[in-house]
């Protein structure tokens, strides 16, 4: 498995972390982002982990990330926020929504489009979505968190659909469950260790064509 390898944009902490350690553990090489110095992702540092700099909001970051020689066969877009103090659509400031759609939506678009070139044939482009993306599931509520999710589904679906054979990459929206991190809080039902054991599994088995919405259990999700 060691000439196997995954880039994961925003892994200073939480989900993203949590995912950089475990496929160190699984023997892959890992190219991991933080926005600034995490100690605890310098902590894991191998001659498997290469650690870069880059915000998913920052045109100018990804000319810096020198990887553009790199070949891997998973690229992880992991970077999101709650963000707005306002979750409801209609009391949200223009800053608010801007901020979380830049990082949550038009973001992830900007990396695709940069690093794309450097996913293997075969490979897999993932996006860390959320449940609450689903247009289909929604029950209201967390506005602006939910219209950004479900504008990286649609992109995600949108670039699966626009891969030419014999291409054949696939692209997945996920799911990581109600994880234990800054984001998810305390209460939440999954460990990081859970939520990325399962994320793991599906990332690796997920080569080839086509596009997933799918949790961390490997369940599909109602669009
Ligand atoms: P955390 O808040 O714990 O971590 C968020 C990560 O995203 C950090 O590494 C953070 O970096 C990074 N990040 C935020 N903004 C940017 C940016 N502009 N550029 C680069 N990196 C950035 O969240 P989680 O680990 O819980 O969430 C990870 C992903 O999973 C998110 O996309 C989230 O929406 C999704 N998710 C999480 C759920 C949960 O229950 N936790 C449920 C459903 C989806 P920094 O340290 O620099 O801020």
């Amino acid at each position: 498995m060691a000439d196997k390898s995954i880039f994961i944009l925003g892994a200073s902490r939480g989900i993203g972390l949590g995912l950089v350690r475990e496929f160190l553990a699984r023997g892959w090489h890992v190219v991991a982002s933080e926005r600034s110095e995490s100690e605890a992702l310098h902590a894991l540092a191998c001659d498997r982990l290469q650690i870069v700099t880059c915000d998913v909001t920052d045109p100018e970051s990804y000319e810096k990330l020198g990887l553009a020689d790199a070949a891997f066969d998973i690229l992880l877009i992991n970077a999101g926020i709650t963000g707005a103090r306002h979750q409801d659509a209609t009391q949200a400031t223009d800053t608010e929504i801007a901020e979380v759609m830049a990082t949550n939506a038009f973001g992830p678009a900007r990396a695709a489009r940069t690093l794309l070139p450097t996913l293997k044939d075969g490979g897999t482009l993932a996006f860390m979505s959320s449940l609450l993306g689903s247009v289909a599931d929604s029950s209201g509520g967390f506005d602006l968190y939910r219209t950004s999710k479900a504008s990286l589904n649609m992109l995600a679906k949108g670039i699966a659909e626009q891969q030419a054979d014999p291409r054949e990459i696939a692209v997945l929206a996920l799911h990581p469950g109600w994880v234990q991190t800054d984001m998810g809080g305390p209460n939440a039902t999954l460990t990081i260790d859970e939520s990325v054991t399962g994320l793991a599994d599906v990332l690796e088995s997920a080569g080839g064509k086509g596009f997933r919405y799918v949790d961390y259990a490997g369940k599909d999700l109602p669009f």
